[in-house]
């Protein structure tokens, strides 16, 4: 059976500015993100990587074509919950505990507090983090605190988990491990995952690459292992 189309992105421009100051960072892209899919964005500094991926998330519209989540419903649809991005930075709240975090975008959804706490300690456990749950932020290693972005990230649930550069600041140790959170976060929750990167050997660990080239996207293709 076919696997459901996530993400159905149809001729796509995105230009910033206008007249000769124009930006065209991303166009012509036409692609699909569907159930399951583990894709690598990868491609210089300027090539559009995070444009892109902000499209996705519907965080961003397109100046020309089309975006349409149909397996998720439409642009009001994908937050908080649906639709998940792990930044460069994590961007913890520094006055929030470990467990606070991760619960937030529940809240927001306005879950229950106690349903928001023990799902954000399920997500927290599921990630081996449930000894960082009562920490604040400044306690953490950057590598800790990425990690614990990528449980508030997965905490309700997504269908699509978008991370931009997020070993970008780690070195290669707390990098792995915070790909190997990424990989967990989307097995458990059934997640589609794109990580935007320039390591290759955070790349390597997916499924698909997309290239991407001055604002251009590459056919995918399959990562050999
Ligand atoms: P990448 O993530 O691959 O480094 P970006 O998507 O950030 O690439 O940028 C692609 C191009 O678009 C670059 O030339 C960048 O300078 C430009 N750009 C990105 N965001 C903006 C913005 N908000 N305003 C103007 N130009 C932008
Ligand atoms: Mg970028």
């Amino acid at each position: 059976m076919a696997r459901t189309v996530l993400v159905d992105v149809s001729g796509v421009a995105r230009t910033f500015g206008r007249g000769p100051e124009a930006v065209v960072a991303v166009h012509d892209v036409t692609c699909t993100i569907r159930a399951g899919d583990r894709i690598a964005l990868v491609g210089p500094s300027g090539s559009g990587k995070t444009t892109l991926l902000h499209l996705l998330a519907g965080l961003d519209q397109p100046t020309t074509g089309s975006i349409e989540w149909p397996g998720i419903g439409g642009p009001n649809d994908l937050r908080p919950g649906a639709v998940a991005v792990v930044f460069q930075a994590p961007s913890l709240v520094p006055p929030l505990d470990v467990t606070e975090n991760v619960a937030l975008p529940l809240l927001l959804s306005r879950a229950d507090r106690a349903v928001a706490r023990a799902r954000a300690l399920d997500a927290l456990a599921a990630l081996g983090l449930a000894e960082l749950a009562t920490r604040l932020p400044e306690e953490l290693s950057g590598g800790q605190a990425q990690r614990v972005a990528v449980a508030r990230a997965v905490a309700a649930d997504p269908k699509l988990l978008l991370a931009d550069e997020p070993t970008g600041q780690l070195d290669h140790h707390a990098g792995a491990a915070v790909v190997d959170a990424l990989l967990a976060a989307a097995d458990r929750t059934g997640a589609a995952l794109v990580v935007n990167t320039h390591d290759p050997a955070v790349a390597d660990r997916l499924g698909l690459r997309w290239s991407m080239t001055d604002g251009g996207l590459r056919a995918p293709e399959l990562i050999e292992r």
